[in-house]
Protein backbone atom coordinates (compact mmCIF):
# COMPACT_ATOMS: atom_id res chain seq x y z
CA UNK A 1 0.00 0.00 0.00
CA UNK A 2 2.88 2.19 1.15
CA UNK A 3 4.72 1.80 -2.80
CA UNK A 4 1.36 2.38 -4.47
CA UNK A 5 1.14 5.62 -2.33
CA UNK A 6 4.49 7.06 -2.96
CA UNK A 7 3.88 5.86 -6.86
CA UNK A 8 1.20 8.04 -7.00
CA UNK A 9 3.02 10.80 -5.09
CA UNK A 10 6.06 10.46 -7.42
CA UNK A 11 3.35 10.49 -10.76
CA UNK A 12 1.60 13.54 -9.17
CA UNK A 13 5.24 15.10 -8.84
CA UNK A 14 6.52 14.48 -12.47
CA UNK A 15 3.11 16.39 -13.00
CA UNK A 16 3.35 19.43 -12.03
CA UNK A 17 7.11 19.52 -12.62
CA UNK A 18 5.86 18.88 -16.08
CA UNK A 19 3.12 21.72 -15.88
CA UNK A 20 6.03 24.20 -14.90
CA UNK A 21 8.63 23.34 -17.69
CA UNK A 22 5.85 23.21 -20.03
CA UNK A 23 4.51 26.83 -18.49
CA UNK A 24 8.20 28.14 -18.94
CA UNK A 25 8.66 26.98 -22.74
CA UNK A 26 5.40 28.78 -23.80
CA UNK A 27 6.46 31.94 -22.02
CA UNK A 28 9.74 31.62 -23.07
CA UNK A 29 8.93 31.46 -27.02
CA UNK A 30 6.18 33.72 -26.40
CA UNK A 31 8.19 35.97 -24.83
CA UNK A 32 10.87 36.18 -27.71
CA UNK A 33 7.82 37.58 -29.95
CA UNK A 34 6.65 39.98 -27.45
CA UNK A 35 9.98 41.84 -27.17
CA UNK A 36 10.31 42.26 -31.01
CA UNK A 37 6.08 43.04 -31.35
CA UNK A 38 5.70 45.89 -29.04
CA UNK A 39 3.71 44.13 -26.32
CA UNK A 40 6.06 45.28 -23.41
CA UNK A 41 5.32 48.26 -21.48
CA UNK A 42 6.73 50.22 -18.66
CA UNK A 43 4.94 51.41 -15.44
CA UNK A 44 6.30 53.77 -13.12
CA UNK A 45 6.14 54.71 -9.86
CA UNK A 46 6.92 57.86 -8.14
CA UNK A 47 9.66 57.53 -5.55
CA UNK A 48 8.62 60.49 -2.53
CA UNK A 49 10.75 62.27 0.15
CA UNK A 50 9.28 60.85 3.27
CA UNK A 51 9.70 63.62 5.31
CA UNK A 52 7.97 66.34 2.38
CA UNK A 53 6.30 64.10 0.72
CA UNK A 54 7.40 65.51 -2.22
CA UNK A 55 8.66 63.47 -5.48
CA UNK A 56 12.13 63.16 -6.44
CA UNK A 57 12.06 60.31 -9.03
CA UNK A 58 10.63 56.98 -10.68
CA UNK A 59 11.45 53.85 -11.22
CA UNK A 60 10.17 52.37 -14.21
CA UNK A 61 8.78 48.97 -14.39
CA UNK A 62 8.40 46.30 -17.30
CA UNK A 63 4.91 45.07 -17.94
CA UNK A 64 3.62 42.51 -20.60
CA UNK A 65 0.09 42.23 -21.01
CA UNK A 66 -0.50 39.28 -23.05
CA UNK A 67 -2.98 39.07 -26.31
CA UNK A 68 -5.55 37.59 -23.62
CA UNK A 69 -5.56 40.57 -22.05
CA UNK A 70 -3.93 39.65 -18.94
CA UNK A 71 -0.64 40.31 -17.74
CA UNK A 72 2.48 38.40 -16.28
CA UNK A 73 3.97 39.13 -13.21
CA UNK A 74 7.67 40.06 -14.17
CA UNK A 75 8.87 38.26 -11.02
CA UNK A 76 8.16 35.04 -13.73
CA UNK A 77 9.41 36.39 -17.18
CA UNK A 78 12.50 38.13 -15.96
CA UNK A 79 13.99 35.25 -14.14
CA UNK A 80 13.09 33.31 -17.20
CA UNK A 81 14.45 35.97 -19.96
CA UNK A 82 17.57 35.71 -17.51
CA UNK A 83 17.78 32.25 -18.09
CA UNK A 84 17.26 31.53 -21.53
CA UNK A 85 19.73 34.55 -22.80
CA UNK A 86 16.61 36.78 -23.77
CA UNK A 87 17.54 39.30 -20.80
CA UNK A 88 19.77 41.91 -23.08
CA UNK A 89 17.27 42.41 -25.66
CA UNK A 90 14.23 42.93 -22.97
CA UNK A 91 16.66 45.08 -21.44
CA UNK A 92 17.46 47.44 -24.68
CA UNK A 93 13.34 47.80 -24.76
CA UNK A 94 12.89 48.48 -21.92
CA UNK A 95 15.21 51.28 -21.39
CA UNK A 96 14.26 52.75 -24.85
CA UNK A 97 11.11 53.25 -23.07
CA UNK A 98 12.48 54.89 -20.51
CA UNK A 99 14.32 57.45 -22.48
CA UNK A 100 10.91 58.04 -24.35
CA UNK A 101 9.32 58.37 -20.80
CA UNK A 102 11.94 60.71 -20.01
CA UNK A 103 11.60 62.82 -22.68
CA UNK A 104 7.74 62.85 -22.01
CA UNK A 105 8.43 64.37 -18.67
CA UNK A 106 10.79 66.73 -19.54
CA UNK A 107 8.24 67.88 -21.94
CA UNK A 108 5.60 68.35 -18.86
CA UNK A 109 8.53 69.93 -16.97
CA UNK A 110 9.03 67.38 -14.69
CA UNK A 111 12.94 67.20 -14.97
CA UNK A 112 13.09 64.10 -12.36
CA UNK A 113 15.26 60.53 -12.61
CA UNK A 114 13.85 57.80 -13.83
CA UNK A 115 15.28 54.20 -12.24
CA UNK A 116 15.15 51.45 -14.25
CA UNK A 117 15.77 47.58 -13.09
CA UNK A 118 19.13 46.14 -14.60
CA UNK A 119 19.68 42.25 -14.64
CA UNK A 120 23.13 41.44 -13.45
CA UNK A 121 23.77 39.24 -16.90
CA UNK A 122 23.21 42.99 -18.67
CA UNK A 123 26.32 44.45 -16.24
CA UNK A 124 28.47 41.74 -17.29
CA UNK A 125 27.90 42.55 -20.58
CA UNK A 126 31.62 43.91 -21.37
CA UNK A 127 29.25 47.07 -24.03
CA UNK A 128 26.64 47.42 -21.62
CA UNK A 129 27.91 50.57 -20.30
CA UNK A 130 28.92 51.77 -24.13
CA UNK A 131 25.64 51.11 -24.80
CA UNK A 132 23.57 52.94 -22.45
CA UNK A 133 25.70 55.82 -22.32
CA UNK A 134 26.01 55.86 -26.42
CA UNK A 135 22.13 56.21 -26.44
CA UNK A 136 21.67 58.92 -23.70
CA UNK A 137 23.79 60.83 -25.84
CA UNK A 138 22.29 60.23 -29.10
CA UNK A 139 18.99 61.47 -27.87
CA UNK A 140 20.40 63.86 -25.70
CA UNK A 141 19.17 62.97 -22.28
CA UNK A 142 21.35 64.24 -19.05
CA UNK A 143 22.92 61.51 -17.39
CA UNK A 144 21.55 62.55 -13.55
CA UNK A 145 17.97 61.62 -15.19
CA UNK A 146 18.95 58.45 -15.70
CA UNK A 147 19.01 55.64 -12.35
CA UNK A 148 19.78 52.32 -12.55
CA UNK A 149 18.64 49.42 -9.73
CA UNK A 150 20.77 46.23 -9.63
CA UNK A 151 19.81 43.30 -8.21
CA UNK A 152 21.86 39.95 -7.94
CA UNK A 153 20.55 36.74 -9.04
CA UNK A 154 23.54 34.05 -9.20
CA UNK A 155 25.93 33.21 -7.40
CA UNK A 156 27.72 33.05 -10.66
CA UNK A 157 27.64 36.89 -10.80
CA UNK A 158 31.17 38.10 -11.56
CA UNK A 159 31.53 40.75 -9.38
CA UNK A 160 34.59 42.15 -10.69
CA UNK A 161 32.84 42.97 -14.04
CA UNK A 162 30.04 43.80 -12.10
CA UNK A 163 31.88 46.09 -9.99
CA UNK A 164 33.79 47.94 -13.09
CA UNK A 165 30.63 48.51 -14.96
CA UNK A 166 28.91 50.03 -12.09
CA UNK A 167 31.85 52.67 -11.33
CA UNK A 168 31.69 53.53 -15.14
CA UNK A 169 27.94 54.39 -14.53
CA UNK A 170 28.81 56.02 -11.07
CA UNK A 171 31.56 58.46 -13.07
CA UNK A 172 29.33 59.47 -15.51
CA UNK A 173 26.59 60.74 -13.25
CA UNK A 174 24.40 57.68 -13.38
CA UNK A 175 23.34 57.21 -9.88
CA UNK A 176 23.08 53.05 -8.87
CA UNK A 177 21.00 52.33 -5.87
CA UNK A 178 21.35 48.04 -4.65
CA UNK A 179 18.01 46.91 -5.35
CA UNK A 180 16.28 44.02 -2.83
CA UNK A 181 19.07 44.35 -0.12
CA UNK A 182 19.01 42.02 2.40
CA UNK A 183 16.98 39.30 0.23
CA UNK A 184 18.28 36.35 -2.14
CA UNK A 185 21.76 36.92 -3.67
CA UNK A 186 22.22 40.04 -2.24
CA UNK A 187 24.67 40.09 0.86
CA UNK A 188 25.81 42.38 3.15
CA UNK A 189 29.08 42.01 1.63
CA UNK A 190 27.71 44.13 -1.39
CA UNK A 191 27.60 47.22 0.69
CA UNK A 192 30.83 47.34 1.13
CA UNK A 193 32.07 45.70 -2.21
CA UNK A 194 29.88 47.38 -5.12
CA UNK A 195 29.83 51.22 -5.86
CA UNK A 196 26.77 52.36 -5.51
CA UNK A 197 24.39 55.49 -3.82
CA UNK A 198 21.42 53.82 -2.43
CA UNK A 199 20.28 50.62 -1.17
CA UNK A 200 16.74 49.56 -1.67
CA UNK A 201 14.84 47.53 1.86
CA UNK A 202 12.94 45.26 -0.07
CA UNK A 203 8.76 45.02 0.39
CA UNK A 204 9.61 41.66 2.19
CA UNK A 205 10.96 43.44 4.89
CA UNK A 206 8.17 46.31 4.88
CA UNK A 207 5.00 44.36 4.72
CA UNK A 208 3.67 43.80 8.09
CA UNK A 209 6.03 46.00 9.34
CA UNK A 210 3.67 46.87 12.64
CA UNK A 211 3.35 43.09 13.63
CA UNK A 212 6.74 41.97 12.73
CA UNK A 213 9.01 43.76 15.20
CA UNK A 214 12.21 41.31 13.60
CA UNK A 215 11.59 43.16 10.41
CA UNK A 216 11.96 46.40 12.62
CA UNK A 217 14.97 45.54 13.73
CA UNK A 218 16.40 44.15 10.61
CA UNK A 219 15.49 48.10 8.80
CA UNK A 220 16.70 49.58 11.40
CA UNK A 221 19.71 47.94 10.97
CA UNK A 222 19.96 48.48 7.44
CA UNK A 223 19.81 51.60 8.15
CA UNK A 224 22.27 52.22 10.61
CA UNK A 225 24.20 50.28 8.18
CA UNK A 226 23.95 52.36 4.86
CA UNK A 227 24.54 55.70 7.07
CA UNK A 228 27.67 54.12 7.92
CA UNK A 229 28.70 53.46 4.46
CA UNK A 230 27.31 57.14 3.03
CA UNK A 231 24.37 55.27 1.59
CA UNK A 232 20.70 56.74 0.85
CA UNK A 233 18.05 54.13 1.86
CA UNK A 234 14.97 53.72 -0.27
CA UNK A 235 12.09 51.75 1.31
CA UNK A 236 9.55 49.97 -1.15
CA UNK A 237 6.06 48.27 -0.24
CA UNK A 238 4.88 51.27 2.14
CA UNK A 239 1.65 50.68 2.00
CA UNK A 240 0.13 52.23 5.38
CA UNK A 241 -0.15 55.11 7.10
CA UNK A 242 2.11 53.27 10.07
CA UNK A 243 4.73 51.75 7.62
CA UNK A 244 5.29 55.59 6.43
CA UNK A 245 5.13 57.42 9.77
CA UNK A 246 7.62 54.26 11.29
CA UNK A 247 10.13 54.47 8.39
CA UNK A 248 10.26 58.05 8.14
CA UNK A 249 10.92 58.37 12.36
CA UNK A 250 13.81 55.86 12.04
CA UNK A 251 15.35 57.75 9.55
CA UNK A 252 14.35 56.72 6.37
CA UNK A 253 14.79 59.36 3.72
CA UNK A 254 13.05 57.86 0.58
CA UNK A 255 10.04 55.36 -0.28
CA UNK A 256 7.88 54.24 -2.69
CA UNK A 257 4.79 52.19 -2.22
CA UNK A 258 0.77 51.70 -2.64
CA UNK A 259 0.43 54.25 0.17
CA UNK A 260 1.31 56.82 -2.76
CA UNK A 261 1.05 55.20 -5.48
CA UNK A 262 0.95 52.27 -7.81
CA UNK A 263 3.12 52.25 -10.52
CA UNK A 264 1.30 53.65 -13.48
CA UNK A 265 1.48 54.06 -16.98
CA UNK A 266 3.02 57.07 -18.32
CA UNK A 267 -0.88 59.00 -18.92
CA UNK A 268 -2.06 58.31 -15.37
CA UNK A 269 1.46 59.24 -14.26
CA UNK A 270 0.96 63.10 -16.05
CA UNK A 271 -2.50 62.86 -14.53
CA UNK A 272 -1.30 61.76 -11.10
CA UNK A 273 1.78 64.24 -10.83
CA UNK A 274 -0.93 67.22 -11.61
CA UNK A 275 -3.04 66.66 -8.76
CA UNK A 276 0.26 65.55 -6.51
CA UNK A 277 1.75 68.64 -6.89
CA UNK A 278 -1.41 70.78 -6.65
CA UNK A 279 -2.15 68.86 -3.06
CA UNK A 280 1.34 69.69 -2.20
CA UNK A 281 1.24 73.22 -2.98
P1 LIG B 1 11.78 45.51 -7.67
O1 LIG B 1 12.73 46.20 -8.57
O2 LIG B 1 12.22 45.28 -6.26
O3 LIG B 1 10.43 46.37 -7.74
C1 LIG B 1 9.55 46.57 -6.68
C2 LIG B 1 8.32 45.72 -6.81
O4 LIG B 1 7.44 46.01 -5.74
C3 LIG B 1 7.50 45.96 -8.08
O5 LIG B 1 6.95 44.71 -8.46
C4 LIG B 1 6.42 46.93 -7.59
O6 LIG B 1 5.26 46.92 -8.41
C5 LIG B 1 6.16 46.33 -6.23
N1 LIG B 1 5.56 47.28 -5.29
C6 LIG B 1 5.77 48.60 -5.18
N2 LIG B 1 5.07 49.13 -4.16
C7 LIG B 1 4.40 48.10 -3.59
C8 LIG B 1 3.51 48.01 -2.46
O7 LIG B 1 3.19 48.98 -1.77
N3 LIG B 1 3.03 46.76 -2.17
C9 LIG B 1 3.38 45.67 -2.91
N4 LIG B 1 2.86 44.50 -2.55
N5 LIG B 1 4.21 45.72 -3.96
C10 LIG B 1 4.71 46.94 -4.29
P2 LIG B 1 6.87 44.24 -9.98
O8 LIG B 1 6.54 45.42 -10.85
O9 LIG B 1 5.97 43.07 -10.01
O10 LIG B 1 8.35 43.81 -10.31
C11 LIG B 1 8.93 42.70 -9.68
C12 LIG B 1 10.40 42.62 -9.92
O11 LIG B 1 10.68 42.33 -11.30
C13 LIG B 1 11.15 43.93 -9.66
O12 LIG B 1 11.37 44.07 -8.27
C14 LIG B 1 12.41 43.74 -10.46
O13 LIG B 1 13.36 42.99 -9.75
C15 LIG B 1 11.91 42.92 -11.65
N6 LIG B 1 11.73 43.80 -12.81
C16 LIG B 1 10.67 44.58 -13.16
N7 LIG B 1 10.90 45.23 -14.31
C17 LIG B 1 12.14 44.88 -14.71
C18 LIG B 1 12.98 45.25 -15.83
O14 LIG B 1 12.62 46.07 -16.69
N8 LIG B 1 14.20 44.64 -15.90
C19 LIG B 1 14.65 43.78 -14.96
N9 LIG B 1 15.88 43.22 -15.11
N10 LIG B 1 13.92 43.43 -13.89
C20 LIG B 1 12.68 43.98 -13.76
MG1 LIG C 1 13.80 47.90 -8.56
MG1 LIG D 1 12.33 44.54 -4.32
MG1 LIG E 1 14.17 43.22 -7.74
Amino acid sequence: NDTHNNQIKFIEHTATQTHAITRRYEIMAKLRTAIGGGELQIALQPKLNLQTQKTIGFEALARWKLTNGRFISPDEFIEIAETSGLICELGSVILDKVLTVIKCLQRNGVNLPVAYNVSSYELMEPSYFEKVANKIKQENIPPSLLEIEVTETQEVCNYTLIKASLEKFMALGIKVSIDDFGTGYSSLAHITELPANTIKIDKFFVIDLQNNINNQFIIEMVITLAKRFNLQVIAEGIENEFEYNWLKNKGCTVGQGYYFAKPLFIEDLIVWLKQHINENN
